[in-house]
């Protein structure tokens, strides 16, 4: 080991690391297998609702993508997205998530808003990023690039070594929606909100999650609603988990929420049958 090798130098690979890069070759290898796979069944990507607390309609919805691993396993993003942004896989896992979001979005555009995408940082400094993206708007039958949009974090803004300025514009120019996701988590929130040309903010879940029972979140939460309606932007909450804070963003009128209150993320079959119910109830309620 590094420290019989080296005397009384510092055992720099210990026992977490080697854990650490071992799942990492596992994470790799399934990732390379689903890719390699019919991605729509090895990769599916789930939905879910965003929605007006005023109308308890579904407005959008978050497309998050799964993996099946050979062994039978679903995985949650957390274990895969790491490995697949440092391997560059994550260019043709996005590219796939894209490609079947638009096709939902596509088969649910009358009973749906708009569905929203995460982009990484990787894939956003990909050259072919914005013309892969014109193909694919251009190959579906959606008349209407706005009810796309795309999601992206602070950290994934401050890791792109392009122009992203200008990346940013050109994604707009074809008339695609952007998000700041995760908005209030990093360092410099409101340089972002100044330069990035963002039609959404998605207020981070810590700011949201027993906003009821903490003035403090609830006051951060109307500073930011009133910030963006003042920049002309939306606000989605995120991690509304409970009916208190649905309440209480409702009454702060904030525009949508998101979260395991209204209902997790699900597979894209389960998605449509909840648009057909929660349409039929607001049919029935006039
Ligand atoms: P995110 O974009 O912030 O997505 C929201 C995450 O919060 C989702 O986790 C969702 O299931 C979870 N969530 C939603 N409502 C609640 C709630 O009320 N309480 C709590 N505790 N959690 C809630 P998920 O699906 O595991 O995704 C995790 C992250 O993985 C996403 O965070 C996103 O950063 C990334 N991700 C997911 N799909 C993709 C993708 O297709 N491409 C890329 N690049 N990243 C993705
Ligand atoms: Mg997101
Ligand atoms: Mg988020
Ligand atoms: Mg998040």
């Amino acid at each position: 080991t590094a420290k019989r090798a080296g005397g009384n130098r510092l055992e720099i690979f210990n026992d977490q690391m080697r854990v650490a890069v071992q799942q990492r070759i596992v994470a790799e290898s399934r990732l390379r297998q689903a890719l390699d796979g019919d991605r729509f069944a090895t990769l599916p990507v789930w939905f879910q609702p965003i929605v007006s607390p005023a109308t308890g309609l579904i407005v959008g919805a978050e497309a998050l993508v799964r993996m099946w691993t050979t062994e039978g396993e679903l995985l949650a993003p957390g274990h895969f997205i790491t490995t697949a942004e440092e391997t560059g896989l994550v260019v043709p896992l996005g590219e796939h998530v894209l490609e079947t979001a638009l096709r939902h979005l596509t088969e649910w555009r009358h009973e749906l808003g708009y569905v929203s995408v995460n982009v990484s940082p990787r894939q956003l400094s990909e050259p072919d990023f914005v013309p892969m993206l014109a193909r694919l708007l251009a190959g579906s039958t959606l008349v209407d690039p706005s009810r796309l949009v795309l999601e992206i974090t602070e950290t994934a803004l401050l890791s792109t070594s392009v122009d992203l300025k200008q990346r940013l514009d050109a994604i707009k120019a074809l008339g695609v929606r952007l998000a700041l996701d995760d908005f209030g988590t990093g360092y410099s929130s409101l340089t972002w909100l100044q330069s990035v040309p963002a039609d959404i903010v998605k207020l981070d879940r810590s700011f949201v999650a027993g906003l009821a029972d903490d003035p403090r979140k609830a006051s951060i939460i109307s500073a930011v609603l009133w910030l963006a309606r003042s920049l002309n932007m939306s606000v989605v909450a995120e991690g509304v988990e409970d009916l208190a804070d649905w309440e209480a963003l409702r009454q702060a009128d904030c525009p949508a929420i998101q979260g395991y209150f209204f209902s997790r993320p699900v597979t894209a079959g389960d998605f449509q049958e909840m648009l057909a119910k929660t349409r039929r109830v607001s049919l029935e309620v006039g």
